[in-house]
């Protein structure tokens, strides 16, 4: 008999979408809940990768207005209401185990764009050291670990610091919030030979956190830098 069974009798696999215990056994989301979920769909900004409202459309409002330094980006599923509170247990909840399926998901989904990008490895987004204390985790990090696990990609965790607890960002304007933002990271271990790399985060709404990851980055002798999340805000 397989381990897996025992696994399964003392920790039931539960779904990301409603919590529950998922049958049949092996699967990581219940069949009925990954319809509940909305995935992005084509034609999406070249840029960040929002869905856009018509294809005559390259690039969605946010990316024709702010530079982004990043090549482009992809994400799994809209940011709506079920994606809000999946998002919000796993970092609030300690539930850690919903991003097995994310991690699938996302490298099922986009395994041919991933290896297009040619990347010497994964960066995660970094919390602040109290943040990661209090939680246990780094959602972003064990996120990146499961991508890189299933697609043999490294792991650089420490690749970026977060040095500093950010303001909250919604009383500023996108120049102050991406300047505040870029103070907040500062350039960790260097990986020698490593040129391009995926940002990898659970959330992307404005885009100012990754720009701004971005930016550290390429100071730091990074030559491109793409991104993967699990979310994306909707609008344009
Ligand atoms: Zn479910
Ligand atoms: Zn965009």
């Amino acid at each position: 008999m397989q381990s897996s069974f025992f696994i399964d009798l003392l920790f039931p696999r539960r779904c990301p979408v409603c919590d529950g215990i998922v049958m049949p056994k092996g699967r990581l989301i219940c069949p009925g809940c990954v319809r509940v979920l909305s995935f992005v769909k084509d034609p999406v900004c070249k840029k960040c990768g929002k869905e856009l409202f018509s294809s005559d459309m390259e690039y969605c409002f946010d990316c024709v207005k702010h530079k982004r330094t990043f090549e482009y980006g992809r994400a799994l599923i809209n940011y709506d209401e079920h994606a809000k509170s999946s998002m919000a247990k796993i970092k609030y909840k300690n539930k850690r185990e919903y991003l097995d399926f994310y991690g699938d998901a996302i490298s099922l989904r986009y395994e041919k764009i991933i290896r297009r990008m040619e990347a010497g490895g994964l960066v995660p987004v970094p919390v602040h050291p109290s943040r990661k204390k209090e939680r246990g985790f780094n959602q972003a990090e064990v996120l990146a670990q499961k991508i890189g696990a299933k697609l043999n990609i490294p792991v650089f965790p420490d690749m970026l610091v977060r040095n500093k607890k950010t303001m909250p960002q919604k009383a500023l304007n996108p120049t102050e919030r991406l300047k505040n933002l870029e103070e907040a990271f500062m350039p960790g271990k260097i990986v020698p030979g490593v040129k391009n790399v995926i940002l990898i985060d659970d959330i992307y709404t404005t885009g100012s956190t990754v720009e701004a990851c971005t930016r550290v980055l390429k100071k730091s002798g990074i030559n491109k830098v793409y991104i993967l999340t699990i979310c994306i805000g909707r609008g344009q």
